[in-house]
């Protein structure tokens, strides 16, 4: 697999990553192989999280016997200097190493998080000290918030960046790329499938592999998605003018009205699990009828019907969607759906 330069860290890490979200929803068994497949494959990247439960161990599973050959990145939201000691040494065992390639500050969100990873003696001089005594190689940060983004790369503190990044939410594109590159920053594309919400791995992949130094690092679940992407990388000769068009044409579509599921909106006042709503139509095409308008999803509906209108949702929501709207317009969807099935089965 063709590899690429990750910024002033200098590692020379494949083209495509490993996001190690999905894993947990799999058996071990079964997500150590699926980490396995990737490695056969030529991914050298790894992504994980202090805080992605399960995956952190069957990660250092899979790679037993093959560490030397993989950059692991993972990830620490501690907020204190006394957690980030115990999620490192965590991290460390339950990944079976002796240090992690990129130890990274996850979900800086807000101008407070950030001051207390950069204050002295916080959380970033925590984890020089630990690149000094060798169990960090690089230091990296995550985050949804362009403005935090930006201010992380300019203290010029963080060695890579890890933004959301597909074909409707492109702003990375024009807004922090460029920063990133100044700053010889590598730049890591989270949700590159918007977070399941797209499902045409051909156009997300092709989109992104059109900038050559961004990593993106897909969640995989089962072999076959991650066969699927190597093998429009290794056979795509780049996008074609239609499917230019039709980037476009859902992009338009999408719009700004788009839930990327991080659920930073929450907690919301009335318990509704705004990102459940608001994905609705992505779960309609996953689950049974029966399912989707008796279970989680018309649970998560009714609980909506209820909103407060407090608004303290949208104060949260880095994406600045109208929140309150989308809610009404979902809610109304469903239940012209739910009339259409009861309808439809009442007729059988
Ligand atoms: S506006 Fe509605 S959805 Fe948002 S936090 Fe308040 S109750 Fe929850
Ligand atoms: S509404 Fe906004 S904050 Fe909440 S999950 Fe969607 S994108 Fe994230």
């Amino acid at each position: 697999m063709d590899e690429m330069r990750l910024g002033r860290t200098g590692l020379m890490v494949s083209r495509l990553g490993f996001g190690g979200i999905p894993i947990q929803r799999d058996t071990e068994e079964e997500a150590i192989a699926v980490v396995k497949r990737c490695l056969d494959l030529g991914i050298t990247y790894i992504d994980t999280a202090n805080g992605y439960t399960t995956s952190e161990e069957r990660i250092g599973k899979a790679v037993s016997g093959r560490r030397s050959k993989v950059v692991i990145a993972t990830k620490t939201g501690a907020r204190t200097r006394e957690d980030a000691e115990k999620h490192l040494a965590l991290s460390l065992k339950r990944l079976q190493t002796e240090y992690i390639d990129i130890y990274q500050f996850h979900g800086v969100n807000n101008a407070k998080h950030l001051e207390a990873i950069l204050e002295p003696n916080g959380l970033l001089a925590f984890a020089e000290e630990a690149k000094n005594a060798g169990k960090v190689r690089h230091i990296g940060i995550t985050s949804h918030q362009m403005d935090i983004a930006k201010k992380a790369i300019a203290t010029d503190k963080f060695e890579t960046i890890m933004f959301p990044f597909n074909f409707v939410t492109d702003e990375a594109a024009t807004e922090l790329l460029p920063l990133a590159r100044q700053h010889d920053v590598g730049f890591i594309a989270m949700k590159p499938l918007a977070g399941g919400m797209l499902d045409n791995a051909n156009l997300c992949f092709k989109y992104l592999f059109q900038f050559p130094d961004v990593l993106p690092i897909p969640g995989i679940e089962k072999p076959q998605e991650i066969e699927e992407i190597v093998e429009i990388l290794e056979t795509s000769p780049g996008m074609t003018e239609a499917e230019s068009a039709e980037v476009a044409r859902m992009k338009q579509e999408l719009g700004h009205r788009f839930c990327h599921r991080c659920d930073y909106c929450q907690p919301c006042t009335m318990n509704i699990p705004i990102s459940t709503v608001m994905t609705s139509a992505s779960f309609a095409k996953r689950m049974p009828e029966e399912r989707f308008f008796t279970d989680m999803v018309a649970r998560a509906m009714a609980a909506a019907a209820n909103c407060a209108d407090c608004g303290e949702c949208e104060q949260r929501c880095p994406y600045h969607l109208p929140i309150r709207q989308m809610l009404d317009e979902q809610v109304e969807w469903f239940d012209a759906k739910r009339k259409e099935y009861l309808a439809k089965k009442g007729s059988l």
